[in-house]
């Protein structure tokens, strides 16, 4: 749509109570992705990466990021840019806030005793090697790169490969390059879209092979993520399906409407396809009406307004009588981004049940956590926050699982194996246990 100055930029505006279940239940939903036609596109760059290797690759890039790639792969260590001061501060106060944060998510080994005598333990191992997409040519994303690659750094992956489009020089935006080189990424694919992908997925002459791809991306990525994840050949993992970003804001009367609005817009200026939901807690027309000012007043001011303008009309603002009819709704839609500008706004976590990362109280904007606090951005959408989490130190971690039994323990346990294998008609399995008690 055309951009018409001066129009009111506004939210469509819903009151819960008037609502029958079916309109209810209609707002929870998101856009339908119509990944059919996507797929489509997708499955033929990924067949011919995976059968033409580099060659291929440098093909897409020429088509769609308009770059003739000399070579595809960078190898560490990295040509570190000169960056101002004050960028490269910036990055490494972040990257240390995220490196601390993750550092914690460690945690430790698991040692118990089930039984006198049988020892169970559990303990990590980072995946090997990892593939990390940094979305965007044109835009700068560092954010991306530090969110992926400090928990990949932290967990100890030994080969940290990132893939990014290049710049129409066909050069690496420097921001990525400092902190891959901060995070010890030990390559960077300088492609982008389904054929960096298919590239990690499936190794060529120069991209390395990876176990797992994470990152979020557009469409193409999405699509070529899971056909990667699907295809056994591949033999490789994704962090999780994704699609557009999302915010749901809690606001009652004890609200400042200025703050809400930024927040709104601070995710309303991402895409034309942003999701932004206000859920209104009693309050009034007025009160209301407040917030709306701001909106449109603080959109007005943006450089992005053309795209508030889109994503700002395709969302809403839910009116509800009690901060649980909130939560109710907040939790049935799973938002990516929880953010509670309400009252004693601690005190509603322990209600949270879908959220990707919960934002509390008036002096936690959803930037901080976008860039630098230590939590991660790379967070589940489209309601996928009911099963799945955000990029974590996890994320790049297997576990793994042991067990040390001594004659005792064989003793102890071995009646109740023995009768569990006579159950399911596994013979060999008894016999495993029965040949050791008849030595004991
Ligand atoms: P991108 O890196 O995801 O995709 C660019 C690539 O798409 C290009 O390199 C090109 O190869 C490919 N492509 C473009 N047109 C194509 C076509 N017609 N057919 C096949 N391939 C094509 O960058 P983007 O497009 O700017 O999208 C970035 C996405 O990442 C956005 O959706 C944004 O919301 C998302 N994002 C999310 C987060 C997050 O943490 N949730 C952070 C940053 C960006």
């Amino acid at each position: 749509p055309k951009e018409v100055p001066g129009e009111p930029i506004r939210m469509r505006v819903y009151g819960a109570g008037e609502l029958s279940t079916a309109e209810y239940d209609a707002l929870l939903q998101r856009p339908i992705i119509d990944s059919e036609e996507i797929m489509g596109r997708v499955r033929p760059i990924v067949d011919a990466v995976r059968a033409n290797g580099d060659a291929a690759v440098r093909e897409f890039t020429e088509k769609f990021d308009r770059v003739k790639l000399d070579t595809v792969v960078e190898r560490a260590p990295f040509a570190v840019p000169d960056l101002p001061a004050k960028v490269r501060a910036a990055i490494d106060q972040a990257y240390e806030n995220v490196r601390v944060f993750h550092a914690a998510q460690l945690g430790g080994d698991t040692h118990v005793e089930t039984m006198p005598g049988i020892t169970c333990s559990r303990f990590s191992r980072a995946i090997e090697r990892v593939g990390l997409y940094v979305p965007g040519g044109s835009a700068v994303l560092p954010s991306s790169a530090l969110m992926l690659g400090v928990p990949a750094q932290v967990a100890g992956c030994r080969e940290i490969v990132l893939a990014t489009p290049p710049r129409a020089d066909g050069t690496i935006v420097p921001e990525v390059l400092y902190v891959a080189h901060k995070v010890g990424a030990t390559a960077i694919v300088k492609a982008g879209g389904a054929q960096a992908i298919a590239a990690l997925a499936y190794g060529t002459a120069t991209v390395p092979k990876v176990d797992k791809i994470c990152g979020p991306g557009n469409q193409y990525v999405t699509a070529a993520k899971m056909l990667a994840q699907n295809d056994t050949a591949a033999m490789v993992a994704i962090d999780m399906p994704a699609g557009p970003s999302e915010v749901l804001v809690v606001a009652d009367a004890t609200s400042n409407p200025a703050y809400v609005a930024s927040d709104l817009l601070s995710q309303a200026e991402h895409g034309p396809d942003s999701q932004v939901v206000l859920l209104a807690v009693d309050l009034t027309d007025a009160q209301l009406a407040a917030i709306e000012q701001q909106v449109h007043e603080q959109a007005e001011r943006l450089p992005r307004v053309a795209i508030v303008r889109q994503s700002i009309p395709k969302s809403f603002c839910l009116r509800v009588a009690s901060l649980a009819q909130a939560m109710d709704f907040s939790n049935a839609y799973g938002p990516e981004h929880l953010i509670l500008h309400n009252d004693n706004a601690r005190a509603c976590l322990p209600d949270v049940v879908n959220a990707g990362s919960v934002f509390v109280g008036p002096y936690s904007p959803e930037s901080c956590g976008d860039y630098a606090s230590g939590t991660n951005h790379t967070l589940p959408t489209y309601g996928f926050s009911k099963m799945y989490s955000g990029v974590n130190t996890a994320t790049f971690l297997k576990h793994i699982t042991a067990q040390e039994l001594t004659k005792e323990g064989l003793a102890n346990i071995g009646e109740t194996v023995m009768t569990l294998a006579e159950v399911e008609e596994l013979e060999a399995h008894r016999n495993a246990v029965a040949i050791r008690l008849k030595d004991l």
